[in-house]
This record gives C-alpha cells, sequence and structure tokens, in this order.
C-alpha cells in the first residue's frame, strides 16, 4: 500500500473532516457534569462506522463513562496492530461569557475553527479517524490493523481507564499506541512526546480547637495554620528539593541520550519569564536546568492553602483548622503507594502525625525509550509532513499513560494538531484547520511506516 493516494484524499475530503468535527463539538460532553456524555458516545461511534471501522461501545458500571472501541482488521499485514488512544469529553466552558462565539457551535473564521474541544481532544480525534477512512476509501485496506479506544472521562481524571484495559485487555492488545494529543510549535513543528508525570495528590489538614476562637487567646491556644506551616517546611527547602526521607531513591537517571535530547529542545528561558513575569526560575535553574527539571524534576507543589479569615479588612481570629492541598508530581520508577507510606512515615517521624493526610489522586509516571522502534516511525513521518519536529523525552504534565504500559506492555508515542497556543481548557478554544490537515497526513504515512516497522531498534 502506497500512503501516497491518502494524502490525496485528505486533501480533497478537508470539508468532511470539518463538517465532522463540527458535528462532534456541538453535542456537548463535559464529564465533570456528566451532560451529554452518553449521547457523545453514540455519536462517536457512529462516525466510526461511518468512516468504515467496526465500533461498540463497552461498559464498566453504571458510574463509567462509556468506552467507544472501534476496530479495522488488516487483510494484507494483520500481524501488526496500532491503536488510537482518544477521549471524547471535554472540559467545563466556564467563564461562558468570555467566549466570543458558542462553546458548542464550531465556528469557522478563517483557519480556525471555534469550540469547547475543537482542539482538545475532538479535533485530535478526527485526524485519527480521517487517516484511517482514507485508506479504506483509497485501498479497501489498512497498512496494519488498527484500534481506536476513546474513554469519556479523560478530563476528569481517568478514574476507569486503567480497569477498562484490565477487562477488555484481549480487545486493546496493540504492538504500539499513538496518544492522544500533542502540541504544535510557532514554527509548525510538532512536539513528539514520550512520557507523562505521574501525580500524588494530596490534601493535608490539621484541626485545633473545636471552633474558631478570639485571637488574645493566641498566647494559649495552639494555631493550626502554623502547626500546618511547620508540617509543610520539613516536606521541601526553598530551592525545590523534596526532603521526604526516601522520595527520590528509586528514580533512574536519565541517560547520555536523554540528555542528549533534551539539550535539543528549543526552550527560550528568557520568554518563559516574560510569559509569567518571574525574575528567575525555581532553585536559580539555567536554561538547561530548568528543560530537564521540565521533563524529569518531580515536585511537591501547594495547590492551595486555606486557614483563617482572609477577606477585606482586618478579623482577629484564631482559626480551629487549616487545610492544604499538595500536587506532587512523580517521575518513572515512583510508585505512588510507596510514596503515600513515604508521605506517612515522614509525618510520623518528624512529630506531624496530628496532620491528617487524605489521597485525592496517585497515578504513575511513563516513558517510552527511545529504542523502541515505534518512536522513529513517528519522527520519520513527522519529519517528512511538517519538515521537522521536535522530541520530548517527557510532558511536565500527567496522563493515563501508566495504564496502557502496564496493562497493554506498548510503548506510548504522542503526535497531534493541537497549536501551542489553543486556548485548551480556556474560553475560545481552537484548532487550526491547516494543523488538523496536516496531522492527518502525518498520521497517514505514520500508518504505513508502523506497519512495515519491526518493534525494536
Ligand atoms: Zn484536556
Amino acid at each position: 500500500m502506497k500512503y501516497k493516494k491518502t494524502l490525496s484524499f485528505v486533501d480533497k475530503h478537508r470539508n468532511e473532516l470539518l463538517n465532522d468535527l463540527q458535528t462532534l463539538i456541538k453535542q456537548p460532553s463535559i464529564s465533570a457534569k456528566n451532560e451529554g456524555i452518553e449521547e457523545c458516545s453514540i455519536l462517536v461511534s457512529k462516525m466510526l462506522k461511518k468512516a468504515g471501522v467496526s465500533s461498540e461501545i463497552l461498559r464498566l458500571n453504571k458510574n463509567a463513562a462509556p468506552l467507544v472501541f472501534g476496530e479495522v482488521k488488516s487483510k494484507s499485514n494483520p500481524s501488526k496492530t496500532l491503536l488510537f488512544y482518544n477521549h471524547y469529553d471535554v472540559q467545563p466552558v466556564e467563564p461562558i461569557e468570555e467566549w466570543e462565539y458558542p462553546p458548542f457551535s464550531g465556528k469557522i473564521i478563517g483557519n480556525k475553527i471555534f469550540g469547547r474541544g475543537a482542539s482538545d481532544d475532538k479535533g485530535e480525534l478526527i485526524t485519527r479517524i480521517k487517516a484511517v477512512e482514507s485508506y479504506l476509501q483509497e485501498y479497501n485496506d489498512v497498512p496494519c490493523n488498527i484500534k481506536f479506544c476513546i474513554e469519556g472521562e479523560e478530563e476528569n481524571g481517568s478514574e476507569n481507564i486503567e480497569k477498562y484495559l484490565k477487562k477488555f485487555k484481549k480487545k486493546f492488545s496493540c504492538d504500539g499506541v499513538i496518544w492522544e494529543f500533542g502540541y504544535i510549535d510557532t514554527k509548525n513543528r510538532p512536539i513528539v512526546g514520550l512520557g507523562m508525570k505521574g501525580l500524588l495528590y494530596v490534601e493535608l489538614s490539621v484541626k485545633e480547637s473545636i471552633r474558631d476562637a478570639h485571637s488574645s487567646f493566641a498566647t494559649i491556644i495552639k494555631n493550626p495554620a502554623w502547626r500546618l506551616i511547620d508540617a509543610l517546611k520539613t516536606l521541601r527547602d526553598s530551592n525545590g528539593k523534596i526532603l521526604i526521607d526516601g522520595w527520590n531513591d528509586n528514580i533512574i537517571p536519565l541517560s547520555q541520550n536523554d540528555l542528549k535530547i533534551i539539550r535539543k529542545e528549543p526552550f527560550d528561558a528568557n520568554d518563559f519569564k516574560k510569559e509569567y513575569g518571574i525574575k528567575k526560575f525555581v532553585g536559580d535553574k539555567n536554561a538547561f536546568e530548568a528543560k530537564k527539571a521540565l521533563v524529569a524534576g518531580p515536585t511537591c507543589n501547594i495547590a492551595g492553602i486555606e486557614s483563617g479569615y482572609t477577606g477585606d479588612g482586618a478579623k482577629t481570629v484564631l482559626p480551629s483548622t487549616a487545610k492544604v492541598k499538595i500536587d506532587f508530581r512523580l517521575v518513572p520508577n515512583m510508585d505512588p503507594k510507596k510514596q503515600i507510606k513515604l508521605l506517612k512515615l515522614h509525618l510520623k517521624r518528624t512529630g506531624f502525625d496530628d496532620v491528617s493526610i487524605k489521597i485525592l489522586n496517585a497515578e504513575a509516571a511513563a516513558r517510552t525509550s527511545t529504542d523502541e522502534k515505534i518512536v522513529d516511525v513517528v519522527c520519520d513521518s513527522a519529519k517528512k509532513i511538517f519538515g521537522d519536529y521536535i522530541l520530548n523525552i517527557s510532558n511536565a504534565g500527567t496522563g493515563p499513560m501508566h495504564a496502557f504500559v502496564d496493562v497493554l506492555h506498548a510503548p506510548c508515542v504522542s503526535i497531534g494538531s493541537s497549536f501551542i497556543f489553543c486556548r485548551m481548557h480556556s474560553p475560545n478554544e481552537f484548532a487550526k484547520i491547516d494543523l488538523l490537515n496536516k496531522t492527518t497526513k502525518c498520521l497517514c504515512l505514520l500508518i504505513e511506516n508502523f506497519s512495515r516497522s519491526n518493534s525494536k531498534n
């Protein structure tokens, strides 16, 4: 099979891609509010069928969002399988008054299509579907087996994805996974991503008295806010180093090759600082150290802290409780369960066993090795279609990649169509039409290259 015919197919059917994307955007599917989830799963399944992909809706239990499965078996090469992981749910649209066009309109202005999900992740999903459809239309076959795993609660923490993968493990078995998103920078270079950090999200709280008191009693009643601050100061030093005993023990250091890739990654430290109005990075890192930390640094971040009175004017009060939310980003080989144990042990050992811990989210990190052949497949395809690409060892954020690596034992690589400033998760989210087109072509080539590759270098 030659991918070339699929490229002209993609160009010829550009308007259909946009129509389908509009149809998807017009169907709200907000997982956080369980709004339109059922309807959207049915719509996506129908869209797969329309493209020639057989599809069914999988279910776990009544609390889990339905998952759309799709499959095309290859007649010419049934021995290899590529799986596309995407999601059909979107973020809430608030603040609604800041939208220039209604969030579920799919309004097209010039090279942009606006709407919630235009990029994240309905735009990405449509590029995958169209690439597969182009093969089916032009050749009545695909170069290798194709599977789709399209979940409905990614924006709400992907709580059930691992359970789905375990329950339907055979259905999802594959030789490689193309991840759900991928940014394209301002110079039209797609960012090929090989990993995601993990996350441990906890709430720590201290309760002292049974009610708030007059602050004149501060001489005799302990203040839980001070108590919490004292505990927090034992977790991390001012340079960002985590002080919990054993916290970093399992981290595998970056290889020489990893460092080479990080060095190559473009990063303008001054631009970044300007963007956020900051003068220095944490620990006064230079540009290279900052890049390294984004890729492979664990974090201990205070996401929010609450106690006492913070309104206008003065209120002399001694609060009864204090609460903090902390997110720890984890890197490969850190087991969230072990990290929780270490945190509990640390608070006990340092005399803070009165600090309560509530675990809100725990997810391990994942990283695909550059030795996997699929990495070359994606990079070569990106280079050919876009002219250039950027390789990224790991995204600084978190996603459920570990579930795929762990359950399916398949390497995961991300490449996508989202412009880097596409206002994902914000008002006026959009996708660039030329990038949707190019990414679809890149996926056409990628499918063919993948079908011909061996699994390891
Ligand atoms: Zn998102």
